[in-house]
């Protein structure tokens, strides 16, 4: 089964072709960030705009370098939501005149969902598992007993890892996407500023970064103020620690509560150098049987949309034309 996959949530335009759920025959990514670096962050008009000229392109070079034709397609998969409702409309329609022009079935896919089933492309996954989704706008804990069944433990009761990422990149005057700068800044330095670290209630499966924000930008005021040297290094190398700390244990901590021994690591922030080596160090020890996604594959693309489609497809879950994106799409439905 051949299922083609589209992507165009925040600022990628992508489309690839999976085979049977886990075959990855093209993956093509069409990245905004340069458009909307001078912004320093995504601008809705412009992402949807820049998405409207792509998609076609995108789409007909991912079906090349698969060599598969538009007939041979068993389905088409496309983000329905969360995300942008002005970007998810594009890929949406592009989906519907495909499903429409070629008689084959629409299945919406929630864009969690797929930064969870990139790790399926390497290797199938297993059940029951968690997955810590650690995103640009998600930090969750999910629990899943099978395919299609998405279950949440936790979530972030404010910012969002990769958010907090990104704003404290700014305060550094670092350039968007602030995730990769800061993991790169902190490569130079040591993680020596004690920042906090919010575990909430003792059972809590729940993140909080914002109290983390605040404490990186008083910091930064302060040393300001008192006009003491600032070593940028460390302090990117300490708010990163503390990151990873909290993202790592409750991760841990999940899967002790619920007896589950397979984790997977998801999203943007996968991406992360010291948080993949802290994962699995840690699982390692916990006898924890962990799945990263390789680089490629961590931030959003259409090949991890179409890997979650096929097992809406296989079981039977199709979408009408009537479909609409849906900005706020809950995961379990
Ligand atoms: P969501 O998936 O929640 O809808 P999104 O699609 O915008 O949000 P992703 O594309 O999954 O987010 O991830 C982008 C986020 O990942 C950004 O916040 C970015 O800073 C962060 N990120 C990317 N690479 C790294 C890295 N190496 N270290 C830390 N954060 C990173
Ligand atoms: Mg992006
Ligand atoms: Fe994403």
């Amino acid at each position: 089964c051949w299922i083609l996959g589209i992507e165009t949530s925040c600022d990628e335009t992508s489309a690839a072709v999976v085979e049977d759920g886990h075959r990855l025959l093209s993956n093509v990514i069409s990245s905004q960030v340069k458009v909307h670096q001078r912004f320093g962050g995504v601008v809705p008009e412009v992402a949807s705009r820049r998405h409207v000229e792509r998609i076609t392109w995108i789409i007909q070079e991912a079906l090349d370098r698969a060599r598969v034709r538009q007939q041979d397609l068993s389905a088409v998969a496309v983000t329905q939501g969360p995300g942008l409702v002005g970007a998810l409309l594009i890929g949406v329609a592009a989906a519907k005149s495909l499903s429409f022009s070629q008689g084959i079935p629409l299945v919406g896919v929630h864009h969690i969902a797929g930064h969870i089933y990139a790790s399926h492309l390497v290797k199938p996954l297993s059940f029951p598992l968690i997955a810590l989704v650690v995103s640009g706008g998600h930090t969750e804990l999910i629990h899943m007993e099978a395919h299609n069944r998405f279950e949440r433990l936790g979530r972030t009761r404010d910012d969002a890892a990769g958010e907090a990422f990104d704003k404290v990149a700014r305060v550094l005057e670092l350039p968007y996407p602030g995730g990769p700068q800061i993991e790169a800044l902190a490569r130079k330095g040591r993680p020596v500023i004690d920042f906090p670290r919010a575990w909430l209630e003792p059972d809590s499966l729940d993140f909080s970064f914002s109290g983390l924000k605040s404490a990186v930008i008083n910091w930064l005021h302060r040393a300001r103020q008192q006009g003491r040297q600032i070593n940028r290094a460390d302090l990117a190398a300490s708010f990163q620690a503390a990151v990873q700390d909290v993202l790592v244990e409750k991760a841990i901590r999940a899967a002790r509560q619920t007896g589950v021994s397979n984790l997977v690591l998801a999203g943007g922030v996968s991406a992360n150098t010291p948080l993949r080596e802290a994962l699995t160090q840690r699982c390692h020890q916990e006898g924890i049987d962990l799945r990263i996604p390789p680089l490629e594959l961590c931030t959003d693309n259409a090949a991890m949309i179409a890997a979650a489609g096929t097992y809406r497809f296989k079981d039977g879950i199709r979408d009408n034309l009537d479909m609409n994106a849906e900005p706020n799409l809950p995961l379990a439905r």
